[in-house]
């Protein structure tokens, strides 16, 4: 069975069909580094691992792409109202979400990472490229907005009704999110204000024949279809992002790239993240159920990642996650269920022989993840084989051969959804993890400069230790 995926434009389940079966291209929207990633947006990243691991077991050569917003609204205001500067205050945030991707598992498949601010020039280009087409114009205020009416077809991702827009200078919006029905003409550019402080950039523009350089900055639309386009091509096969994205951000993508490239579609495939729950209802931090990793790792320890992990792997993207503690707890254990039972199938496995029942199971698994992702599907295949291997185990009458062949199936199921095998949910990477050995060291022989410059450079990745009268205790910042 091939491989099927919901596009969000075509509001359809289709058959994958890569532009270029030799280079499958797939770009996931990345975090505003600016604040905590919530476990909201955590699971959309899993999510996008799990698809490109899957991609890639299935043999498509895939090329996975990430940004880094690291120019925008809530940036520049926090910044300034930490009274750092722009760079120094990315840096940390986006360490600290490298750290957490990293703990996840969901590092490792991403080809790229680049961020806004190393592509400014390519802006500026398809920022001219929409002005010479007259889908973009330098408005009174000095900022460079992009032409709505332009564009046919605005607004057919969300389902907005095209009567319903409002372009020209009476609905022009210069902040990057706004409303669903306050549908108007959008910043490509935005002027230097005061607040803006030292983040500018001077390109020169060409408008109506004349040169014009625009001190400012990028919107946070162009972003993305710039660092799309220049490390995936002009049409990519796979976009990915949280549901929350899907208007303005994902609409206005659209209308940038297929009016600067003249193609379409932009993208072959949007996969939305549907939004998790807590407790049955929205997260939101007036209600206190706003979760980071951080608190987390905080509550249960750092190898919860690899249950909450778990947790997000076998629910469907596409359906609310509703997120409690004991589901999480729960997704833990039957995690570490699996871990073990690797390890107990290792203690009696030979050599590899084919294996009828682990066969089926392994076409079961693959099914499910055809079907558009279906992962607890996926993982209830396992599950099913794993439990008929355990009562063999017990009565003695597992076959070595067919203990391989179990083994082998969880290491499949391990590189497609990321199950932490041969680990008890790492939570650190292996970098991390001899910092914290090395400290240990240092503390027992008393070299307390040693172990303060250690404990500082773990901080720079996110992960906090304290010292304790039974030693070190691990936790992200
Ligand atoms: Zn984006």
């Amino acid at each position: 069975m091939p491989l099927v995926l919901y596009d969000s434009l075509t509001r359809a389940a289709r058959p994958f069909v890569p532009r270029d079966p030799r280079r499958v291209t797939v770009y996931a929207c990345g975090p505003t580094v600016y604040s905590h990633v919530h476990i909201g947006n955590w699971s959309m990243f899993v999510v996008a691992d799990v698809l490109v691991r899957w991609l890639r077991e299935s043999g498509y050569p895939v090329t996975y792409v990430q940004n880094i917003t690291d120019v925008e609204d809530k940036i520049i205001r926090d910044a300034r109202a930490e009274g750092v500067d722009r760079a120094t205050f990315t840096a940390r945030w986006e360490a600290r979400y490298l750290a957490g991707l990293e703990a996840l598992g969901a590092r490792a498949a991403i080809d790229h990472l680049p961020r806004a601010t190393e592509h400014v020039d390519g802006m500026a280009r398809m920022i001219q490229a929409l002005l010479d087409g007259g889908h973009a114009y330098l408005a009174e205020d000095g900022s460079i907005y992009y032409r709505v009416a332009s564009f046919e077809g605005y607004g057919r991702l969300a389902g907005v009704r095209p009567e319903s827009l409002k372009a020209g200078a009476s609905g022009r919006v210069r902040a990057d999110e706004y409303e669903k029905d306050a549908v108007a003409d959008f910043a490509l550019w935005k002027a230097w204000v005061p607040e803006d402080g030292d983040v500018y950039w001077e390109p020169a523009f060409r408008v109506g024949g004349a040169r014009r350089v625009v001190k400012g900055r990028p919107g946070w639309h162009i972003e993305c279809s710039v660092m799309s386009s220049a490390l995936l091509g002009e049409q990519i096969d796979v976009h990915l992002g949280g549901e929350d994205l899907l208007f303005p951000h994902h609409q206005n993508e659209i209308a940038q790239s297929e009016a600067a490239f003249g193609k379409a579609p932009f993208v072959g495939y949007w996969l939305h993240h549907k939004h998790l729950l807590v407790d049955g209802g929205k997260m939101s931090k007036s209600k206190k159920n706003f979760y980071t990793l951080e608190d987390l790792t905080a509550r249960f320890g750092p190898s919860i990642v690899a249950g909450f992990r778990y947790l997000v792997a076998s629910s469907h993207y596409r359906q609310s996650l509703n997120f409690t503690f004991e589901a999480l707890e729960g997704a833990q254990a039957t995690g570490r269920n699996l871990r073990e039972a690797y390890e107990r199938l290792g203690r009696v496995a030979g050599d590899a022989a084919p294996s009828a029942a682990a066969d089926e199971a392994a076409a079961r698994f693959a099914a499910a993840m055809d079907d558009d992702l279906q992962g607890a599907q996926a993982l209830g295949a396992l599950h099913t084989h794993l439990g008929a291997c355990n009562r063999a185990l017990r009565d003695g009458t597992l076959a070595p051969a067919d203990a391989a062949a179990a083994r082998a199936l969880l290491e499949r199921a391990d590189r497609v959804l990321g199950l932490f095998l041969g680990a008890e949910g790492r939570g650190l990477t292996a970098e991390q993890r001899a910092l914290v050995a090395a400290r240990a060291a240092a503390r027992a022989r008393r070299d307390w400069s040693e172990a303060d410059r250690l404990r500082d450079r773990l901080a720079e990745q996110g992960v906090a230790v304290k010292d304790t009268p039974e030693g070190q205790v691990v936790s992200f910042l």
